[in-house]
């Protein structure tokens, strides 16, 4: 089976979160499965220069947009055993940030036109089905069946569509459709992009796709309800036997603390574990004491993540005897509360206001209690690679949290993480006391509990073994 895998970021190429460990990960499981996997994505300008010298130039063509005709390049490279396609335009994609430029519907409708017009071009490669990622790619089943019905090359091609996070939709203006996509009949299209006036996407792309997954089955239930629906649920609730959740995995050999070159010790056990705790006190100017717990936040500060909660229970939080370690950067309102409460327990809190890879690796190890209260969260990679690292999840159970993340019990010893069910300060607070007051008098019990965290599974095998199966079943309705 042959799968073009088309997203618009992939590790190391080119990442700003989650969707980018995903596309950069995934296709090598895929691979592995025995698919066919190639992956195309834009050639942006701040994908490294190693990088780009490897890839080679396939050909040029120009790329119908509307009225306009834009030349497109393809490049080819593999990597990592992965064969990927670059997209090639510097008037889309040399710009200062992957996204968030004014003409981002045009960028990523040349992007979606250029990737089918390019599957005319590739030699020794038909794809069987093109997988989609988020409303960047949303468009590829819309002009899949809009421009390239009657065309033999295409007329068996399945498409799939994966929404990482239904916030983002791509929502434009009205003359983007006219101007831009340029539609063979708009009056047929019209009620599939309408959107609250706008036009939408990410709508559009669930209702042409042939098959619409989320990143975890929680989410993939939660999306069809309003509070989580992001106004699409009565869409995703008619699309529901087309909708499925598969939970996301993480990159084995890159986060391993057995082998991870960014942490202070390499280590198997506990013991060691705490080696990077006390390191990291010391380069952060808190008091090392590896039985003081540590608690941290790797994260986006977005609304989404929870930190509302966090930041309203953070003097209580800090008559505990516990340390916080927050790495993140993102809206004002996160960046100075954390800043604020810096000065005011200066002994107790250490807020890095950044991204920085490096040091999130370092945390991870040297942490025992990783905070995430997300209100809500369709997959979450943070909580898996603090399992990895034996640092134990608190998460609000929602979404990929709820289906990663199996709560400690006490009378069994059962468990990875711990958690509570709602958007609620006070229960974020008592589950914190409740870990703490583990950590400090259950520490057999404690150990074992990072035991069962590190050796909870969430490496991509079996993930890819779900996508397989979606991509087999789809295969198989064709013939
Ligand atoms: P999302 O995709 O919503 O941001 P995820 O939990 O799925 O959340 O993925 C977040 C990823 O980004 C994790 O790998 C996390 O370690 C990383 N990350 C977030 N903030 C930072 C930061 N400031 N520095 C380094 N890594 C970060």
């Amino acid at each position: 089976m042959r799968v073009l895998y088309v997203i618009s970021e992939a590790d190391p190429f080119i990442k700003t979160g989650g969707l980018g460990e995903v596309g950069g990960s995934l296709p090598l499981a895929l691979k592995n499965k025995g698919i066919d996997v190639r992956v195309i994505i834009p050639k942006y300008s701040q994908i490294a220069l190693e990088l780009k010298k490897k890839a080679i130039f396939l050909t040029s063509f120009n790329v119908p947009l509307g009225w306009r005709k834009q030349y497109c390049g393809l490049q080819e490279l593999i990597y990592g055993d992965v064969h990927y396609y670059l997209i090639d335009n510097e008037y889309y994609f040399n710009r200062v940030q992957a996204y968030e430029e004014y003409d981002d519907a045009e960028r990523f409708s040349f992007f979606c036109r250029a990737v089918l017009e390019s599957i005319r071009r590739f030699i020794n490669f038909k794809p069987d089905i093109i997988h989609c990622n988020d409303w960047q790619t949303a468009l590829i089943p819309v002009m899949l069946k809009e421009f390239y019905a009657f065309d033999p090359l295409f007329v068996n091609i399945r498409t799939v569509v994966t929404i990482h996070n239904l916030r983002y939709q791509g929502i434009f203006d009205w003359e983007v459709y006219y101007d831009i996509l340029a539609l063979p009949d708009q009056g047929l299209c019209y009620q599939r992009f309408e959107f609250y006036d706008s036009i939408n996407f990410l709508k559009a792309g669930i209702l042409y796709a042939d098959e619409i997954n989320t990143v975890s089955p929680t989410y993939a239930r939660e999306i069809q309800n309003p509070y989580y629906g992001e106004k699409l649920d009565t869409i995703l609730a008619v699309k529901k036997d087309f909708l499925t959740g598969i939970l996301n995995g993480i990159d084995y050999g890159k986060y391993n603390p057995h082998t991870d070159p960014y942490i202070y010790v390499q280590y198997g056990s506990y013991t060691q574990k705490s080696k990077n705790k006390v390191k990291l006190q010391e380069d952060l100017g808190l008091k090392g004491n590896k039985n003081t717990p540590v608690l941290a936040v790797i994260s986006r500060l977005v609304a989404q993540k929870g930190l509302d909660l966090l930041v309203h229970i953070m003097p209580q939080i800090m008559e505990m005897d516990v340390q916080l370690v927050v790495l993140g950067t993102g809206e004002l309102q996160y960046i100075n509360s954390f800043h604020y409460y810096t000065r005011l327990y200066p002994d107790k809190i250490s807020y890095i206001d950044y991204y920085d890879e490096a040091m999130a690796h370092k945390i991870y190890a040297a942490a025992d209690i990783m905070l995430m209260p997300s209100r809500y969260e369709p997959c979450g990679l943070t909580q898996m690679i603090a399992m990895r690292y034996g640092t134990i999840p608190i998460v609000r159970e929602t979404g990929g949290l709820k289906d990663s993340v199996t709560p400690y019990n006490q009378f069994t010893g059962e468990g990875n993480g711990f958690s509570f069910a709602n958007y609620n300060a006070d229960e974020l607070l008592y589950t914190i006391q409740r870990a703490v007051g583990a950590f400090y008098e259950e520490s057999d019990r404690w150990e074992a509990l990072v035991k069962n965290a590190m050796h909870s599974d969430f490496s991509w095998e079996r993930s890819a073994k779900q996508y397989v199966n979606l991509y087999t079943a789809l295969f198989h309705n064709l013939s």
